[in-house]
Formats: C-alpha cells, sequence, structure tokens
C-alpha cells in the first residue's frame, strides 16, 4: 500500500458481501477530518443496509458507523488541535442546520440528515472521512476496542432508555449491543431489569442476569411482574404486540431499531390504558455528550469479539446468526 492508499470493506450492490477495496486515501474537505481507524463497531443496521431494508442506499458504501481513530488531516477551518486526538464517530454525520427539527433542536430527526456507513462512507476501511462537528472525544479508560460499540449500541439505546421516562421495571427484548450496554445503565440508576431472549437463548438469558437482569427469559414467556417499560432491540415486529401486552397502564414500548418487520395487527385493548408505543429515530449530538460523559461513572463494561477488518463479512454473519454475547468489533491495524 502507498502512502496515499486506503482500504476499505465494500458494498457495491445490495445483498453484498463486502469487497475489499483499495483506494486513493480521501483528502478532508473545508470541516472534515481524515481519520486513521482503528476500530469499528458492527451493528444491527449494517445487516439491513446489506439486505437493503434501508431506503436509497448509495453505492458503492462504505459501512460502519462505531468508527473509533485518530485525526491524521484536518480541513480548512477545523481546530488543529484535533490533530492526532483519539475520537470516536456516530450515525449521526451531517444536519442541515435549516430544517424545522434542527431549529427545535431535535437534529436526529432532520429532514437532510446524512448518516455514517448509510450516505457517507464509514468505517470499515483503514482510513474515512468525518464532520468535525460531528465527532466526539472518547472517555478514557476505554481502549479503542471497548470503545466502539459506545457509539450506537450506547447511544441508541441510552436514547430509548431516556424515551423511558422514569419507569422502574423495564423489558429488554433482544438482548444483543445495545440491551447489554444499557442494562448495565439502567441497573446503576435503580432501575430493574427484565430481559428478553430468542426463546431457548440459555447463553443470552445467562449472559443478561450476569450484567443484573432480575429476570430473563424467552420472548415467550412472561416476566413475573408487570413492567413499566419495554424497550425492543429485535427486529421483530411480532415482539411489538408481546410487549405492549407485558406493560402495565401508562406504559411505554419504545422500539429501537432502525427497521423492523411488519407489526402484526393487535386489538386496541393492549393499547388501551395511555399505552404509549413510540419508535427512536438516530441521535443528537447532545445525546451523545450526555451518554459518553455517564459511561465511565457506570462504569459500562462493554463486551466485545473482535474480527480483522477484512473479516467484516464473518462478523456480520455471526451477527446475524445471534453467536455474539454483546457486540462484534472490526479491528484495524494496531488497534
Ligand atoms: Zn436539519
Ligand atoms: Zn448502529
Amino acid at each position: 500500500m502507498s502512502v496515499a492508499d486506503c482500504y476499505a470493506m465494500v458494498l457495491e450492490k445490495a445483498g453484498g458481501p463486502l469487497v475489499l477495496c483499495r483506494r486513493a486515501l480521501p483528502r478532508p474537505g473545508a470541516g472534515q477530518v481524515l481519520i486513521e481507524v482503528s476500530a469499528c463497531g458492527v451493528c444491527r443496521t449494517d445487516l439491513h443496509l446489506l439486505d437493503s431494508e434501508l431506503p436509497d442506499i448509495a453505492y458503492p458504501i462504505v459501512p460502519g458507523h462505531q468508527i473509533v481513530g485518530r485525526v491524521r488531516e484536518a480541513g480548512a477551518g477545523v481546530d488543529p488541535g484535533l490533530l492526532g486526538q483519539r475520537i470516536g464517530v456516530p450515525w449521526l454525520g451531517w444536519t442541515c442546520g435549516a430544517c424545522e427539527y434542527c431549529g427545535e433542536g431535535r437534529e436526529n430527526l432532520c429532514d437532510n440528515a446524512r448518516f455514517t456507513g448509510y450516505q457517507l462512507d464509514g468505517g470499515y476501511a483503514t482510513h474515512c472521512l468525518a464532520d468535525a462537528r460531528f465527532v466526539f472525544a472518547l472517555p478514557e479508560g476505554y481502549d479503542d476496542l471497548a470503545a466502539a460499540p459506545l457509539l450506537c449500541a450506547g447511544l441508541i439505546g441510552y436514547r430509548s432508555l431516556h424515551l423511558c421516562g422514569d419507569a422502574r421495571r423495564i423489558g429488554f427484548y433482544g438482548f444483543g449491543a445495545a440491551a447489554h450496554v444499557i442494562a448495565q445503565v439502567a441497573v446503576w440508576q435503580g432501575r430493574e431489569v427484565y430481559a428478553y431472549s430468542k426463546p431457548g437463548d440459555a447463553d443470552a438469558q445467562d449472559f443478561a442476569r450476569s450484567l443484573g437482569a432480575s429476570w430473563a427469559g424467552g420472548s415467550d414467556e412472561t416476566a413475573p411482574v408487570p413492567l413499566d417499560a419495554a424497550i425492543i432491540f429485535a427486529a421483530a415486529g411480532e415482539l411489538v404486540p408481546a410487549a405492549l401486552r407485558a406493560v402495565k397502564k401508562g406504559g411505554a414500548v419504545i422500539c429501537g431499531g432502525i427497521h423492523m418487520s411488519d407489526i402484526p395487527a393487535f386489538p386496541y385493548s393492549i393499547l388501551w390504558g395511555e399505552r404509549r408505543l413510540q419508535s427512536v429515530t438516530n441521535l443528537t449530538r447532545a445525546d451523545a455528550c450526555e451518554f459518553l460523559a455517564l459511561a465511565p461513572q457506570v462504569p459500562v463494561r462493554t463486551q466485545v469479539r473482535s474480527f480483522p477488518l477484512f473479516e467484516a463479512n464473518e462478523a456480520l454473519a455471526a451477527l446475524r446468526a445471534g453467536e455474539l454475547s454483546g457486540a462484534a468489533v472490526l479491528t484495524v491495524g494496531s488497534g
């Protein structure tokens, strides 16, 4: 590899697989930084990208939106103090600052937002670009591998938890990367966690209990108490009526994923009682600052399984097969 080249795992067409490509090193434009990637988390959203379950995918695209790396070059107008700094890049890659949502401080709903690893080349690569306004210092005490899952599993999970308000007993449907991070936060906040795995997945249930869950069982089981709220991290629409049945009057069901299979018809009576059903969409930079400051206080401990960058397809397959406890993270270089 010449100094002016980099490598990326590229999604060239619907369905993949990702292809290792050698590319010219991108150069940062005004307001951008060039990042030497050391680790990049693997997210279920990357599977939705691969499976064309997201609209308007800009092929070829480099997935990856939980990027940890160091700033190697700064474009015009960027604080030169960022050079050499370790930073994290999340899903929210750019917002317009001009639409009604941006004006209301709800940039997660920006009409013109662009997302890392979806419309902007992401971190399944040795190098990537990012808008300097959308990168974050990472808490010390987390090495690059351990920090990566904080950037989506953590951030989207935290936003989901926040939408549960002051709920004390919270059900988690799908105990993967996001739940394993946010269960720790919930327990630390004095809440009770009720973890639902795929039916019969004893490993996931043991994992949930090891992180402080008060109860763990299959999604076909009933928790021993009515819940104040539930967060659905799994992409299975049939969990929505199940979760509505598990929460008590006034409770909330929060859908944490970007895509879900169709929700089956259900009787109004399970929504009645002022139960609330809400999705979580993207994140704001304020979410990122808040959660990245909170994580080391808990302290959140991420469990990761690392794969070299060129084994991104294998990492995605392991995620799809439900073989992971915690999060998969791609490692690049010495990261
Ligand atoms: Zn906007
Ligand atoms: Zn994600």
